[in-house]
């Protein structure tokens, strides 16, 4: 992974960066309060991670990258969240995002939703990711925790990841409810960023809970077709499906792509009933609640950027 890049990102205060959520929220939800709080312990439910915060060194790694999906799938892009956080600096980080498996390891295509404690040395890795798939059978999604079947940290084509030391700490907490607007809750978040920030780039990881209503959420397909021919031959391939509440969504978005080719925001959820997959929207605006615990991060890691990238 030599020719990664790194940027140092704008850290604005937490109490800044809730007054800019606060405000760009209200625009999208009815009922909205951003405060600076303690985060809570994550290795309870619903989060039920193995770590207790997302605070200490906050990093963001975009690996690889849509390009390696289109308009080819490159499925021997593989790449393992251990090596991944020694390539950050930040070997045994609490990583959390969204991506792809790896087909080598799980022999097809799917969604994976990333909460990996990677190893340090004398410590193995605790993985506790999902992954969503869908069933050739009847084309309906199944949700698998990973670590039930393998015993790897690997994942295919592209992650986006946000990582820590997983401390506790001081994170801002979101909460939104009842959308009045056209945005969805990350991408309202993202675009507040863009308008208060502009040529600054501000990047933020953390968790959050759809607690009440339902969502759109898609699954990639287990087989890649040989080749995409346009975006929409990719939305076509999608498989989309409406998913129940509570949803535990792993999120990861920069305010904007200085260039470097990054996904600006991608967001994966996993639940305790089943569901799961990429985050796109809610469905219900007029019941929908969001909890959301996010910390800014330091410096963004680009590695392994698709060399047929612009
Ligand atoms: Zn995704």
């Amino acid at each position: 992974m030599s020719d990664t890049v790194t940027l140092t990102l704008h850290v604005p205060s937490l109490e800044e960066l809730a007054e800019v959520l606060q405000k760009g929220l209200k625009n999208n939800f009815a009922d909205v309060q951003v405060s600076v709080v303690d985060c809570p312990d994550l290795t309870q439910r619903p989060f039920t991670f193995p770590v207790k915060g997302i605070c200490g060194k906050p990093r963001i790694a975009d690996v690889g990258g849509v390009k390696n999906l289109v308009p080819v799938a490159c499925i021997d892009k593989i790449y393992d969240v251990n090596t991944v956080a020694k390539e950050i600096d930040l070997p045994g980080a609490y990583m959390l995002g969204a991506g792809a498996v790896s087909f080598r390891t799980i022999g097809i295509n799917a969604e994976l939703i990333h909460s990996v404690k990677t190893e340090t040395e004398g410590k193995p890795a605790v993985n506790g990711s999902y992954l969503a798939r869908v069933k050739p059978s009847d084309g309906d999604y199944v949700l698998e925790k990973y670590s039930e079947k393998y015993s790897d940290c690997d994942f295919g084509l592209m992650s986006n990841l946000y990582a820590s030391e997983g401390k506790p700490g001081k994170v801002v907490e979101v909460k939104a409810n009842k959308r009045t607007g056209e945005d969805d809750f990350v991408g309202c978040m993202r675009k507040s960023l863009e308008q208060h920030y502009g040529d600054k780039t501000v990047g933020i990881g953390g968790t959050f809970v759809i607690k009440e209503g339902k969502a759109k959420l898609h699954v990639m397909p287990q087989d890649f077709p040989s080749c995409f021919e346009s975006d929409e031959a990719v939305d076509r391939w999608l498989k989309f499906y409406e998913m129940r509440a509570p949803l535990i969504c792993q999120s990861v978005f920069v305010s904007r792509d200085p260039g470097l080719d990054l996904r600006v925001e991608h967001t994966h959820c996993f639940s305790h009933h089943g569901d799961g997959g990429h985050y796109h929207d809610d469905t219900t605006p007029e019941t929908v609640q969001y909890l959301g615990y996010f910390h800014p991060a330091e410096i963004l890691f680009r590695i392994d950027r698709p060399k047929n990238s612009n």
